[in-house]
């Protein structure tokens, strides 16, 4: 067997592996090893799917929702989809202008897939979500990351966006509420954007509103093809079951855009997963057409625990703004770079101080340099109150031993 055997695609072979999952194995390691380990890297909400939508898979499987479905979903769930646009978002779509995915992931990465060609770039703006640039550079595009830092609330602004174009943007990515920062992108906000974007009709925009429900203090929710319709035929406005309706493993997520993309789209995901799980379409559509409590109760519990880990972590010294969506806190760990842990550790970088916390204090977070920007901690806060507390009690102490 020659070593050639072994050639990857070249685009994978350079592909970081996520610096998220140096933590995750570590904690996986630590816990074989048998420590307790408190968690804050979590990316999904800790409650149940809610029960009628567990029960509608359920019946789904009694009625035989167990073969392929079309390509694009099912008719139901798209209209459901579809209504579900127009009745949160104002958008203006009927069931043709949807596709539905297995996972909002996948809209991403057939989104991407189907549009990029060599030389593309695509707008970046950090922190992000560790998967947008891997999947920019997997599709063949290239990531244009674009800082934006503490002093803009971690949010693109018109001028940085404006700096950022080039005849080579293909397009902008813009997630809100904002995995990792928890930021939330205001109706004037957008509309400073969009006002920007009018002026470069050769950029396609991804919204990525998967945490759209997870909006605290009473604000309300804006996406950017509301905002500024005229963006509409270049938008792909993405968003899913996953956090809304604490369905991470169901694998549905779902868009809406010009019908050109989600045509191509769909051809790919064709010759790729086919349809998305027949019985999770028919759970997700319980989850669109069911009550909305759900939403009310697990938003209220977030709310609750960003209070708590904002006070907490402040006074702490880790300083971080309270982010008015997701369930992430964004810390600055500026205070303890450059200074000596209790077990001698020197923590030259964010990284050093994650895993300082999760040796020595049993704690599990993750660097925001992970995300694109450093010296952060990303504090999911999606565990219950005592937990949090207790994680509090360890960082705390953690941070007081720092020399
Ligand atoms: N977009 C963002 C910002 C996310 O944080 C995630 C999941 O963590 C996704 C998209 C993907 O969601 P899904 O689980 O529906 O694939």
């Amino acid at each position: 067997m020659t070593a050639d055997i072994q050639r990857l695609n070249r685009r994978l072979a350079s592909a970081q592996p996520s610096a998220t999952y140096r933590i995750i194995d570590r904690v996986a390691e630590r816990r074989a090893q048998g420590a307790q380990i408190i968690s804050l890297c979590a990316g999904e909400p800790d409650f149940d799917t809610p029960e009628h939508v567990r029960a509608a898979a359920f019946q789904a499987i009694e009625q035989g929702h167990t073969r392929y479905t079309q390509v694009a979903g099912v008719r139901s769930l798209r209209e459901a989809v579809a209504a579900k646009f127009r009745r949160e978002n104002a958008l203006d779509v009927s069931w043709q202008d949807t596709l539905v995915c297995n996972g909002g992931k996948q809209v991403i990465y057939n989104a991407l897939a189907a549009t990029l060609n060599e030389g593309d770039q695509v707008i970046v703006p950090a922190p992000y979500w560790v998967s947008y640039p891997e999947i920019v550079q997997l599709c063949g595009g290239e990531p244009h990351i674009v800082t934006c830092d503490a002093a803009s609330g971690f949010k693109l602004t018109a001028q940085l966006l404006a700096a950022a174009i080039t005849p080579q943007t293909r397009w902008l990515i813009l997630n809100s509420p904002s995995n990792p920062t928890g930021a939330v992108y205001s109706r004037d906000e957008l509309r400073e954007l969009a006002d920007v974007l009018l002026a470069h009709p050769h950029v396609l925009i991804l919204a990525d509103d998967i945490y759209e429900h997870l909006i605290f203090d009473d604000q309300w929710f804006y996406t950017l093809a509301q905002v500024e319709p005229r963006l509409a035929a270049r938008t792909l406005t993405m968003n899913g079951v996953s956090k809304a309706y604490a369905m991470t493993g169901w694998r549905i997520g779902f868009a809406t855009g010009p019908r050109w993309l989600l045509q191509a789209m769909e051809t790919l995901q064709g010759q790729q997963t086919s349809g998305a799980c027949a019985v999770s379409q028919q759970a997700a559509l319980a989850a669109l057409e069911g009550p909305k409590d759900f939403i009310h109760a697990s938003r209220a519990a977030f709310q609750r625990r960003r209070d708590l880990m904002v006070e907490r972590l402040n006074a702490i010294g880790l300083e971080c703004f309270s982010p008015a969506g997701a369930f992430y806190a964004f810390a600055s760990c500026a205070s303890l770079i450059g200074r000596t842990s209790l077990a001698g550790r020197v923590l030259h970088t964010d990284e050093d101080v994650a895993l300082a916390l999760l040796d020595e204090a049993n704690v599990a977070v993750v660097q925001g340099s992970a995300f694109g920007l450093g010296p952060y901690l990303r504090i999911a806060y999606a565990l219950d109150e005592r937990s949090l507390h207790k994680a509090c009690e360890a960082i705390s102490g953690f941070c007081q031993a720092v020399c």
